[in-house]
């Protein structure tokens, strides 16, 4: 089901309700799990418990997140804290007896009678327990399929199927703080009645704007805890408040309650009861109508977001923080300070885990739509078309508030580019004498030379399923072409190729993006060579480049675990090592759920001395949104790369 059918199968029941407030209400029961569901996962829970406990005697598989903190959505994932803790001390009891016992030491203390026999927790790392939390699961668990760990993940987790109950579950081991903020969640719902309906309406709002929802947790959009925060803290900001800070409610707590996990402080109260009513009695339709001028107008540049304090941070108070943390590392790198959030557009700083962004994976792009469309829904909640029902029976309230926005891409094509500078020293010696004699030919020769490398680097080494989508090849004939079109643009002192001219010529857009538009024909090569002849305009050469996986997400730590495993340097076998890196992530992580695609020109620009290769990238296809992590990252990958590559290559000549 797409975004629209979803609308269009709730628009019937939102329309004919009577106010706002009950249209929200109604959005909580269509959704909302149901007690069978419920029941279900109990069974599930239940159901691994008793395997687990086999393996890792003492253990306790606990539930967090959507499925018991009351935001629950039909389907949403089963997410599961595998407390290994007692285990941990029932294998050093286990060690000390057999020690005791003074029985030889080749069992290396581990108990008999448990299964628990290849694994000992007090030494392993994270990843080693949950690849024995997979095979368990594989092995011992019905129904249980698409078993695979995530090690990349901030949290490493294995993420895995129930085929008879349709669930998709996460499994978790050092996650404790989860499970307690699950549990700030329901406490925050159970004192708030209208916590709930602005929840699931926001969600589903988030939803159909794109602007949050994916189930991985991955990529760059909100998350929906996240979003769940941003409820809170402008509850908490409403006037009067309709929510208590995190501070307020924690002296509210009695002394059982007080709880600390790994040195963040989680004192709150365990029963509603526990917390006043606040003074605030707006209705639920201007709150949400509040939600969204309140963010509309948020300075998100300036602040860091604390529902710890109720109040938005300045800023420039954790810019110094990072810094100070910074020139602390420089003079003692094996230092361990703790560090600051991971700033970005917005901030959002966990309400425990106070060094934590829950947005910290949020791009420029994704915050921009997410204030775009708080400024658009803030728009509409003004006309009365929000307030008040049709009597005509046109859509009112929710319904237009929760249309999707369509597929044309928000923004006209956004190009970035990223810079080669020119260096002799990347050339072979014999190669630099011949050069310097063909004059300004060794540019364009230099100019080829990076234009292989790159696509050496996007083949090779990333992977990535590439074309070039016109009949250059980037052999020698053609790199003069471009490099000839090249001259033309530079003697008009511009760096515009065609194409980025014509892209500001709306009809050209538009007949772009009509050829463009998914249909099977503009997808096949032939398909773009049509597109080509009815540009009719000569295009510079490029590749079409295609990835199924984010494969530029989390090499560092693949990077780290591979030198460990072997004893390949990274410096001597850069390409090599980074080629395996790839690999790695195409085979542990899951694929994308559509495939990003995007254009890459090069063109080399500058006068003698000041040369360079730009390369152009474009996404053709970004419906998952993360055509902007993966420029980042190319960023600073891809000059590096290619000049390993050159380097090399000159080196054997
Ligand atoms: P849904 O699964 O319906 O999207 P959810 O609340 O279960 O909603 P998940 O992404 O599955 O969201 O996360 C599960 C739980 O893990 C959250 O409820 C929260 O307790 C915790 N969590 C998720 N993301 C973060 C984060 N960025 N920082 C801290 N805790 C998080
Ligand atoms: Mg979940």
């Amino acid at each position: 089901e797409n975004l629209q059918q979803s609308l269009d199968r709730l628009k019937p029941q939102l329309c004919q309700l009577a106010s706002v407030d009950a249209q929200m209400q109604y959005v909580v029961e269509r959704f909302q799990l149901g007690d069978n569901e419920k029941k279900a996962r109990e069974l599930l829970v239940q159901l691994l418990q008793e395997v687990f406990v086999e393996f890792f005697p003492d253990s306790q598989i606990l539930p967090f997140g959507s499925s018991i903190n009351t935001f629950g959505v039909h389907s949403c994932d089963i997410d599961l804290f595998l407390d290994l803790d007692n285990t941990k001390v029932f294998q050093a009891r286990a060690k000390s007896t057999t020690e005791q016992a003074g029985e030889a030491m080749s069992d290396d203390g581990r108990s008999e009678d448990s299964i628990l026999s290849d694994i000992d927790l007090s030494s392993s790392s994270t990843n080693e327990v949950l690849e024995l939390v997979a095979t368990i699961l594989r092995r011992c668990v019905p129904s249980v399929h698409k078993v695979h760990v995530v090690g990349s993940a901030r949290l490493p987790v294995v993420k895995f199927h129930h085929q008879e109950l349709n669930l998709h579950g996460d499994i978790t081991i050092n996650n404790r703080l989860a499970v307690k903020n699950t549990r700030f969640l329901q406490l925050c719902s159970g004192v708030e009645d209208r916590l709930r309906p602005l929840v699931f309406t926001l969600r589903y709002w988030a939803k159909q704007k794109q602007l949050a929802g994916n189930p991985s947790g991955a990529g760059p959009l909100l998350n929906n805890y996240a979003l769940t925060l941003l409820i809170i803290y402008f509850l908490q900001n409403c006037d009067p408040p309709a929510l208590l800070t995190v501070d307020q409610l924690k002296d509210m707590a009695c002394e059982e309650e007080e709880c600390v996990i790994e040195g963040w402080d989680c004192t709150f109260p365990s029963q509603p009861i526990a917390v006043p009513p606040s003074k605030n009695a707006e209705d639920l339709c201007p709150l949400l109508f509040g939600f969204f001028t309140f963010y509309a107008n948020f300075d998100f540049a300036g602040s860091v977001i604390s529902v710890r304090n109720g109040r938005a941070l300045p800023i420039t108070d954790f810019l110094s923080q990072n810094k100070a943390e910074e020139a602390m590392h420089e003079e003692k790198p094996t230092k361990t300070q703790p560090q600051g959030p991971k700033l970005g557009p917005l901030n959002l700083l966990d309400p425990f885990e106070l060094s934590h962004n829950v947005a910290g994976n949020m791009t420029e792009r994704s915050h921009r739509n997410f204030r775009r469309e708080c400024q658009d829904a803030d728009k509409y909640c003004r006309s009365l078309q929000y307030q008040r029902k049709s009597i005509k029976g046109k859509s009112w309230g929710l319904v237009r508030l929760f249309t999707p926005h369509g597929d044309a891409p928000r923004a006209t094509t956004e190009q970035l580019t990223i810079s080669i500078p020119f260096k002799l020293a990347s050339l072979p010696e014999t190669l630099r004498n011949e050069l310097h004699m063909a004059g300004d030919g060794f540019r364009l020769l230099w100019f080829q030379k990076v234009c292989s490398a790159v696509e050496g680097v996007f083949k090779n080494v990333l992977r990535c399923d590439i074309a070039p989508s016109t009949d250059a090849v980037f052999g020698q004939d053609s790199v003069v072409d471009a490099a000839g079109e090249m001259e033309t643009s530079l003697n008009t002192s511009t760096n515009d190729s065609f194409d980025s001219s014509e892209a500001q010529d709306p009809a050209v857009v538009g007949a772009k993006r009509r050829l463009s538009s998914g249909s099977e024909a503009s997808a096949s090569p032939q398909g773009k060579k049509a597109r080509m002849t009815k540009m009719r305009k000569p295009e510079l050469p490029h590749w079409i480049c295609a990835h199924k996986h984010m494969v530029w997400a989390g090499r560092r730590r693949v990077r780290r675990e591979l030198i460990k495993d072997t004893d390949c340097r990274p410096e001597g076998s850069c390409m090599e090592l980074e080629a395996q890196v790839t690999d790695h992530i195409i085979e542990k992580e899951p694929e994308l759920k559509e495939t990003l695609e995007f254009k890459v020109q090069p063109q080399m620009v500058g006068e003698t001395e000041s040369t360079k290769t730009v390369l152009t990238l474009e996404p053709t296809s970004d419906k998952t949104g993360v055509f902007h992590d993966l420029f980042h990252f190319l960023e600073i990958f891809l000059p590096k790369m290619v000049e390993t590559l050159l380097e090399k290559e000159a080196a054997r000549a």
